[in-house]
């Protein structure tokens, strides 16, 4: 289908949703470009994984050219495995298992899932370009105005800036994300340092949440093994692709409060590093090595926010999708699955709209109108998660460190 430009879409924020929404609108022949704030895309560091659901899988399979999905699956993990919930020696106290059917829960690259989002988009996504209001009026009904003081028509404004999102304000009046107790200090380790795996036999398939002793403490990880190599999968399936390099790593999370991270080391990795090495000097020697040998670049701080409820939608023909919306703690892995939820049933209305004849007014509301019940689901179940697992109540964090652990064998030896 030829690419038509009497209705064209503006999204901010080249992340998982807007890249994924891009890829649908393009498929179906629409005008779509992507403003993204960072100058290029080597910018940001968007190391780690991300464990991707049915609802995931499923918007990919939707919005990608079919042999972009084959190259998601191909270099993502096999499906499967467990999540093990140990104390702070590993031990276990109980085991999640994950279906393997091949359209099951599976892990992927989140450097690597960007690379095959923005195939094809070359000259659709334009860089340093920081959005920062919605404008009615224009050839095109709206305009998209950046920091740098220029602006673009647009008949459909999304905004896909993510967590901090500056057209939030605007676009959701009185819907900005509530701040939680709670934070992640996150990095990456070689998976193996000197040729031999740092992570044990008994781990190999399981992401690890560890639980601390002390309420409101836990450490979190989990391998990422390349299913195939990504220089091959991209030379064989999208040639003309930038493939990332890549080799199998450990993502790990040190779970903590926000008062235990001073604000000085905020924005200084080696900092930040260190006070992750302190913070897990009572856990098992394997976390304390995972610490030891990551990446210091690779070190981020997430404060966790939880999204509110929007009761308003300001601006007609201007929506949001994603973080920008329902930010939630990275609990039960839905805040990457959601958005990309988000991305995929909001090009189907959109497509809808312009082959059908539908107003996209109604194809906007009706988007706002289902996307709203299910992101918020995901955003009540994840903070009961983390109420729940870091959390100070006395009796579930008595069981969860002191009496399941002492039902199973040690899990993994620390000699
Ligand atoms: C440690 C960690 C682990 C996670 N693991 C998982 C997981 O396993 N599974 C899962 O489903 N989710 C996971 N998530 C959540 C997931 O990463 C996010 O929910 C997801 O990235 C949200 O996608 P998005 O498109 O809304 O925003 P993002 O991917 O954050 O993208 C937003 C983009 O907008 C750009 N931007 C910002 N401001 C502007 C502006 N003013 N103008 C233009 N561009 C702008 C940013 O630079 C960025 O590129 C995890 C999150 C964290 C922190």
């Amino acid at each position: 289908m030829g690419t038509s430009t009497d209705f064209t879409v503006a999204i901010a924020g080249a992340g998982l949703s807007g890249l994924c929404l891009a890829q649908y609108l393009t498929r179906a022949g629409i005008d779509v470009h992507v403003y993204e704030r960072d100058p290029d895309p080597s910018v940001r560091r968007q190391g780690y994984r991300i464990i991707l659901d049915r609802y995931g899988l499923e918007a990919l399979r939707e919005s990608l050219p079919g042999t972009l999905h084959q190259l998601a699956l191909a270099t993502g993990e096999e499906p499967g495995g467990h999540l093990r919930f140990t104390d702070s020696r590993l031990r276990n106290a109980f085991t999640v298992t994950f279906k393997d059917e091949p359209y099951a829960t599976r892990q992927v690259d989140r450097l690597t899932l960007r690379s095959i989002l923005m195939s094809g988009l070359d000259r659709r996504i334009h860089y340093g370009k920081a959005a920062v209001a919605v404008d009615s009026g224009g050839p095109a009904g709206l305009r998209l105005r950046f920091a740098d003081g220029e602006a673009v028509p647009a008949t459909v404004v999304v905004g896909a800036d993510g967590v901090g999102s500056a057209l939030r304000a605007q676009l959701m009046p009185d819907a900005g994300p509530a701040n939680t107790p709670m934070a992640g200090v996150y990095g990456r380790s070689p998976l193996r340092p000197g040729g031999e795996s740092i992570i044990p036999d008994a781990l190999r398939t399981s992401a690890v949440l560890a639980i601390a002793d002390r309420p409101g403490r836990a450490f979190f990880f989990t391998s990422m093994r390349f299913g195939e190599n990504p220089r091959e999968a991209f030379a064989r399936l999208a040639p003309d692709s930038h493939a990332p390099t890549a080799d199998d790593y450990v993502m790990w999370g040190l779970l903590l409060r926000q008062d235990d991270v001073p604000t000085g080391v905020r924005g200084d990795l080696p900092a930040l590093r260190d006070l992750a090495a302190r913070m897990s000097t009572d856990f098992h020697p394997l976390v304390r090595r995972l610490v030891d040998t990551a990446d210091v670049d690779a070190t981020v701080l997430n404060l966790f926010a939880t999204g509110r409820r929007p009761h308003r939608w300001a601006v007609p023909r201007a929506t949001m999708m994603g973080d920008a919306v329902h930010v939630m703690p990275p609990f039960g892995a839905h805040g990457g699955n959601t958005a990309l939820r988000d991305a995929a049933l909001l090009g189907r209305r959109l497509v809808e709209a312009r082959t059908g004849g539908t107003p996209v007014e109604e194809a906007i509301a009706g988007y706002q109108d289902e996307m709203v019940p299910y992101a918020f689901r995901a955003v009540d179940t994840a903070a009961g998660l983390m109420r729940r697992l870091t959390g100070g109540a006395a009796v579930p964090h008595w069981v969860l460190t002191r009496v399941l652990p002492r039902l199973h064998r040690v899990t993994v030896p620390e000699a």
